[in-house]
């Protein structure tokens, strides 16, 4: 239907992702003041930004979890989901970039690609988000645009093509070039918060430059666009700006080039040609390729298109509590969805009801009768639903390819001060673990504590923040501490039998299990080596494996997961009218005990991905520090007298880094890491 497809094309979901401090949250106040969504700016250094509501968020003047919104922009609906730049929430970034369709990656003027942006940034790619990018914070000393663009080839692979320039730098920053129209936009008034700007003539000095940059762009436009090509080669009539604007729009869906836009948000710079860019590059619903998953029962791979004739088809992204109650974020991609209605989650298999439906607004909502293709919406009333389901019609079954989730690599131990608190405590959890798949926990019988884990030291000591605030919890927290792995290192294999007598029936069951490690990252693998000789039933095959997988959530060296072996039925015995499931499955579990400590098992600690920042004369204390924390340095660049060094440290050494860094570096040296690998733990044994 034509006026599907004119609906589809009108809407823009997209994020806003970058480096922590790159200016995100600013951006986004501008975006939502511009489009007339907020009667006021707030600032995010008085904790008044409208997208940071949580007050974790105000307080450290962070935005934490992804808040949805949408707004009005020349006649687009704009949908846009605002992200956090700490590492430690970076799931939330990544289940944005999987459901968005398109993203803002915005950089800093000053610094220009930090390590962060290069994660998010292969992500994106992971995902092949189409990209614009903004150059901020052009208003500061030390800002440097083509250096940014340069820093966005070398460090990210990027093919970034400038449409703006900056109109003049640091203090002298007033605007912007358009060098789609060849025209100058300054933003004069400073009392207004930005709302009017004009479009001047292109200021003598910077002529020369943007006649060259703007030959630039429509080069390299041409370059990736054959309609292009052809005006570019006639070039009787000149190029016009729609010309441009049409290749490059096409060349930014196809990830061909990422199109540079610059300002200064805090200045409110900048912000509206942004969004007119947003509207002219970014891709609508309607641009994006069917989404493919897979029939839950034959596994027959299926499309849908982005269309509301097609089947109702959705993801869920996000759940989160609210006001007690369950409320979980849908990405529609084909089909409508009614409030009221039921719908069938595919992934679980079972029918739900959604209540009502909500269009967001950061923690605020608004009721909605139906979501159609292409939105984003919360939902109440489901109950089961966890984050990564696909829902659907149960007529029309699909599963969507699930997202993909971090393992936890720290945790802290939990007290509860009262037997009240303790019940509070694990109902709290549970409500905190159901909106964030990165969170766990569990009950340590040994310590009679309360272990969570989590991504970082910040991920937790926001969680703990929430359940004294939020769920007036009192309990004693401990340190954080590393989760390790464990696995082995040598094949081994044994036969083990269960024969006993449990209330009245007699259980028996036997088998020969071998262990193989399997290379670093690989997981767990469980394979029968049985012929079809032996009839061994599913039943209890299924039992055998059940019990594997088990045995393999504690280990027996420390009780860690045992991650990266490989498990393989042998052989087994039956015995008429004695063997059965769970005969087989205790069998199981003492065997793959026995074999597991004869295969040489060892703990796996998690290592960091470490990039550190500081004055070139400070880098030789912190490559020294490394090493006697056991890390090895991989990379040092230097850029500007600072240097950046990337280093491999094992987490355990990384507790308090930042005080020590700073103490050593003067208060000058940053730093951020990210989870990279376990290995083999050095120290531990
Ligand atoms: P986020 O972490 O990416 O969300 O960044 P924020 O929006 O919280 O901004 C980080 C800091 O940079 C805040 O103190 C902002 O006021 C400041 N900032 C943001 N944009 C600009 C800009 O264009 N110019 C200058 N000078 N400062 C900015
Ligand atoms: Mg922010």
């Amino acid at each position: 239907m034509a006026s599907d497809k004119t609906r589809l094309s009108r809407i823009r979901n997209i994020g806003i992702v970058a480096h922590i401090d790159a200016g995100k949250t600013t951006l986004t106040e501008r975006i939502l003041f511009y489009a007339g969504r907020i009667h006021r700016m707030g600032e995010v250094h008085d904790g008044q930004a409208q997208m940071d509501w949580m007050p974790e968020e105000q307080e450290k003047g962070i935005t934490i979890t992804s808040a949805v919104t949408g707004l009005e922009w020349n006649r687009h609906e704009i949908h846009l989901i605002d992200t956090p730049g700490h590492v430690d929430f970076t799931i939330e970034v990544e289940r944005s970039l999987r459901v968005l369709d398109g993203a803002i990656f915005v950089f800093c003027g000053v610094e220009g690609v930090e390590p962060q942006s290069e994660t998010i940034w292969h992500q994106a790619d992971k995902y092949r988000v189409p990209r614009l990018a903004f150059i901020n914070k052009m208003d500061r000393v030390g800002a440097d645009f083509y250096g940014a663009v340069e820093m966005m080839k070398k460090k990210l692979g990027a093919n970034p093509v400038c449409c703006q320039i900056p109109l003049g730098i640091e203090e002298h920053h007033r605007g912007v070039i358009d060098l789609v129209e060849m025209r100058g936009i300054v933003w004069e008034d400073d009392h207004d918060c930005g709302i009017t700007f004009k479009n001047v003539e292109i200021p003598e000095d910077l002529l020369e430059e943007a006649g060259r940059k703007r030959e630039e762009l429509v080069e390299r436009v041409a370059e990736c666009d054959d309609i292009m090509v052809e005006k570019y080669l006639l070039q009787e009539q000149g190029i016009l700006p729609v010309d441009i604007r049409q290749a490059l729009r096409r060349a930014t869906l196809s990830l061909k080039l990422i199109p540079v836009f610059c300002g200064a948000a805090y200045r409110n710079r900048g912000v509206q040609p942004l969004l007119d860019g947003v509207v002219h590059y970014l891709p609508s619903p309607a641009d994006i390729p069917p989404v493919s998953g897979t029939h839950p029962v034959s596994k027959e791979e299926l499309l849908r298109e982005s269309s509301d004739q097609d089947p109702f088809t959705a993801l869920v992204f996000k759940i989160q509590m609210d006001e007690g109650r369950r409320l979980s974020y849908l990405r529609v991609y084909s089909g409508t969805v009614k409030a009221e209605s039921v719908i069938y989650n595919a992934s679980l298999g079972e029918r739900e009801r959604v209540a009502r439906l909500f269009q967001m607004h950061a923690n605020q909502k608004k009721r909605i009768l139906v979501a159609r293709s292409g939105d984003i919406v919360g939902v109440a009333g489901l109950k089961n639903v966890r984050t990564g389901d696909t829902l659907c019609e149960e007529k029309h079954p699909i599963v969507l390819e699930p997202m993909d989730f971090y393992e936890p690599v720290i945790f802290i131990a939990i007290e509860p001060k009262s037997l009240a608190d303790t019940e509070k405590l694990m109902a709290s959890l549970e409500k905190l673990a159901s909106e964030d798949p990165t969170f766990r926990f569990r009950f340590d019988e040994e310590s009679g504590q309360i272990l969570i884990s989590g991504m970082g030291e910040l991920h937790l000591s926001v969680l703990v923040q929430r359940l004294t605030r939020e769920f007036l919890v009192k309990a004693n927290v401990g340190k954080p501490q590393v989760v390790y792995r464990e696995t082995i290192l040598k094949a081994a294999e044994d036969r083990g039998e269960f024969l006993r007598e449990i209330a009245g029936k007699t259980q028996h069951g036997s088998v020969r299990l071998r262990l193989d490690p399997l290379p670093r990252g690989s997981g767990k693998e469980f394979l029968s080596a049985l012929t079809g000789e032996v009839p061994f039933s599913g039943e209890f095959l299924e039992s055998v494996k059940t019990a594997f997988e088990e045995s393999c959530t504690s280990g027996f060296l420390g009780g860690y997961p045992v991650v990266d072996v490989k498990c393989t039925l042998l052989g087994v015995e039956i015995r008429e009218n004695l063997s059965s499931a769970l005969g087989f499955r205790v069998a199981t579990v003492t065997t793959f005990q026995r074999v597991y400590e004869k295969a040489n098992p060892v703990l796996l600690e998690p290592i960091m991905s470490v990039d550190i920042l500081v004055p070139e004369e400070y880098a030789s204390g912190v490559i020294g520090d490394i090493q006697a924390r056991h890390g090895r340095v991989q990379e040092m660049l230097a850029k500007r007298k600072i240097a950046e060094i990337r280093a491999s440290i094992p987490l355990s050494r990384m507790f308090g880094y930042s005080t020590d860094l700073r103490s050593f570096s003067k208060g000058r040296g940053t730093f951020t890491m990210q989870f990279e690998r376990f290995d083999e733990a050095q120290d531990r044994k």
